[in-house]
């Protein structure tokens, strides 16, 4: 027996010891909670509940082995959407939180009437297709993968949010043009890590790597979508990516290589790192 307070300051510990973040002790800790319906803060000093003791420790050895929170809870929070994660599905990001609200935002600038075709190519766990689509009742929204694995995961994700989203299975943006889809907004999150990179045990362990790496400059798949997006993009359009910090003056020459007539702008998420790529079809200038 313990109280919440020991367990919590031992776990922490722990933590540091081991190289894993010591907020990740608090944070699983609320989750668990959460799940009893257990209020934690006002209990903080008292003895943890036998089961709930349990189920902490029996986490908590997995999280000091590098597993993943999200993992050991089975799920995930992404815009305010609770998405189930597994081994078949990248852990969605909070950078990647931050690229749904520039998309919103501009289908909000660009697209202020009617319905709003997109694509989220490379869905995963359909963190993004589902979000947007949720946020904006306006968009129409296709979201593709080429594991069939994570989009079983994905269709659950979007059953228990109560989203409207259709998935198909293919290659990058095959599976749209075979369609014949005709889109306001394409989006894309693709496997961007150089091959050779060097990773962290949690991510490398035990995330798909078919989710991670894009090839030596890891610029392979937007090479890919470069190419083809004219074939499934309307003529006023826009795309909208998630890149690597590190990647700004490859993803310029390369855009400005594949596609001269688009205007485009890279932005910074919330940790003053370059991680986002717009690229806009006649949709007049810097407005
Ligand atoms: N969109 C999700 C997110 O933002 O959390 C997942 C992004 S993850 C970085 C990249 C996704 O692209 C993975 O789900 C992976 O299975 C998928 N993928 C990899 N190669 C692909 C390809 N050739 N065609 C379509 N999807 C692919
Ligand atoms: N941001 C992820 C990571 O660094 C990678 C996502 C991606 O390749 N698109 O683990």
């Amino acid at each position: 027996m313990t109280t919440f307070a020991k367990s919590v300051r031992k776990y922490e510990k722990l933590c540091r010891a081991n190289d894993v973040p010591p907020e990740t002790v608090m944070a699983f800790l609320v989750e668990l909670s959460m799940k009893e319906r257990y209020n934690l803060y006002l209990h903080y000093e008292e003895e943890m509940p036998e089961d709930l003791e349990k189920r902490f420790d029996e986490g908590m050895q997995r999280i000091l082995n590098q597993e993943p929170m999200a993992h050991v809870l089975g799920y995930s929070w992404f815009y305010g959407y609770r998405m189930i994660v597994n081994g078949d599905v990248l852990i969605p990001r909070s950078e990647t939180e931050e690229l749904c609200a520039h998309i919103l935002s501009r289908i909000d600038r660009y697209f202020p009437e009617g319905e709003v075709e997109c694509a989220d190519i490379g869905t995963g766990s359909g963190a993004i297709a589902i979000a947007v689509s949720k946020e904006e009742p306006r968009v129409r929204m296709t979201a593709t993968d080429i594991s069939a694995d994570a989009l079983k995961t994905a269709v659950i994700n979007a059953q228990e949010n109560d989203a409207h989203v259709s998935f198909m299975a293919g290659d990058m943006v095959r599976p749209l043009i075979d369609r014949g889809c005709r889109l306001d907004v394409l989006i894309s999150n693709p496997p961007y890590i150089p091959s050779e990179e060097q990773m962290e045990k949690s991510v490398v362990d035990f995330e798909p790597h078919v989710a991670l790496f894009g090839g030596n400059d890891g610029l392979y798949f937007y090479r890919q979508i470069f190419r083809d997006c004219r074939k499934v993009l309307k003529d006023r359009a826009f795309m909208a990516f998630e890149m690597g910090w590190d990647q700004r003056e490859r993803m310029s020459a390369l855009v400005e290589e594949y596609l001269p007539e688009a205007r485009y702008e890279i932005l910074k998420d919330m940790n003053g790192k370059d991680r986002m790529l717009f690229v806009y079809f006649n949709l007049g200038d810097d407005e």
